[in-house]
């Protein structure tokens, strides 16, 4: 059984029997997997009680012949985001990151740039420089950019006219064309949310340039709420299915309100 070492941050852990826990990462160099952390639940000094949900570690796993589960044999701590873990809201985000990755993600594809934003507003969330809001509207679009979903904001998906050129104070985003669409262009669609300019530019700002970059754009509180809700609903019709995740950040919001 050849070892692998490898960094990974735990998206999801479930109890497997009396003893043990089935993890699932997502690593830099394989991208989604899974492991039995055997003894973990019997015994927390077996792995040191560090096998918590969104901390980063350097797992070395062993790996047997066709078989899809690893097994975690030694995990070191990277970073334990712990802030995260003491707050309700900030768990309730990082969880819904985790569980759209998840969701998304098939075992063992290689995918560095979603290891890479993941990382970013973990350790954001962690640092408390940056609204979670914020930070939400950064990961869906640069997650949906990555895994070749990217919301078209720039253009009428039909004519292409351009969103400078749009006369309309907001326009319409169609699901199931995946981009704005001009009014001219526009028929009847039931799969349509309707966003202000201002709110797409800002959107189309968060996309390009460097993360650090991208976290420092100003939003409106009107564009914070318009920009949220226009990505969940987004992400929600890609996955054809509203997360467990995303259902309980929106309870968490209501009772704020
Ligand atoms: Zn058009």
């Amino acid at each position: 059984m050849p070892n692998l070492t490898l960094p990974a941050i735990i998206l999801r852990r479930v109890d497997f029997g009396d003893y043990d826990l089935i993890l699932t990462f997502f690593s830099l160099n394989k991208g989604k997997i899974s492991a039995i952390a055997k003894s973990a639940k019997k015994s927390t000094k077996r792995f040191g009680g560090i096998l918590e949900l969104f901390s980063v570690l350097r797992l070395v796993c062993s790996t047997a012949k066709g078989r899809e589960l690893l097994v975690l044999q030694e995990a070191d701590l990277i970073n334990s985001f712990s802030c995260i873990r003491g707050d309700l809201k900030k768990t309730a985000y990082a969880s819904y990151f985790a569980e759209l990755i998840n969701e998304w993600s098939e075992t063992g594809s290689e995918q560095e740039g979603i290891y890479r934003l993941l990382y970013f507003v973990l350790d954001q969330l962690d640092i408390c420089r940056i609204p979670e809001e914020i930070l939400s509207i950064i990961f869906q679009m640069r997650f949906a950019d990555i895994v070749g979903v990217r919301p078209n904001l720039s253009v009428c998906t039909d004519c292409r006219i351009e969103i400078d050129r749009i006369k309309e104070d907001r326009v319409a985003f169609d699901f199931s064309k995946g981009g704005i669409i001009c009014q001219k262009c526009a028929c009847i669609s039931v799969n349509r949310f309707f966003l202000s300019k201002g709110t797409i530019k800002q959107l189309l700002w968060v996309e390009s340039g460097d993360l650090s970059k991208a976290a420092k754009i100003r939003f409106t509180p009107s564009s914070v709420k318009e920009g949220l809700g226009f990505l969940e609903s987004f992400i929600t019709y890609h996955i054809g299915k509203e997360l467990q995740s995303l259902r309980f950040l929106k309870q968490i919001r209501r009772k704020d309100e």
